[in-house]
């Protein structure tokens, strides 16, 4: 059965499922989003299990290592410490960061600079142009 879509920043988004994707007939009409912009509608695939709305954008998330690196050579200017940083790491895995059935690479680059953000003060700039 189809239950809503999780949005990021959910408690819910903290559930572990293997997605199993519903059959091709079920699909839901979604808008879909290329490089942050609405691209009109297309069927997308939902999973069966929990009911996360498949991301059909072409652009797959990356690993949590890269967002890591990009904090860990900012450390010095902007005087993190190794605390700041755990915290990080850790709301990046808590929100699935890496999970490509409902992340895309825009929405995690806009969800890492909101974590980074809100235990330092990096500002937008200085991440973006490692993007
Ligand atoms: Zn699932």
């Amino acid at each position: 059965m189809f239950r809503s879509n999780k949005w990021i920043g959910e408690e819910t988004l903290t559930s572990q499922c293997e997605h199993v994707s519903c059959g091709s007939k079920e699909k839901v009409w979604m808008t879909y989003h290329y490089q942050g912009r609405e691209r009109g509608l297309k069927p997308h695939p939902y999973c069966a299990e929990c009911g996360l709305i498949k991301n059909l954008s072409s652009e797959k998330p990356r690993k949590i290592g890269f967002y890591i690196n990009i904090i860990t050579s900012l450390k010095e200017d902007f005087r993190m410490a190794q605390a700041q940083i755990r915290l990080m790491a850790l709301d990046m895995e808590k929100l699935d960061f890496e999970d490509d059935y409902s992340m895309d690479r825009h929405q995690q680059e806009e969800l890492f600079i909101e974590i980074v953000q809100k235990y330092s003060k990096v500002p937008d700039w200085a991440l973006r142009r490692f993007f």
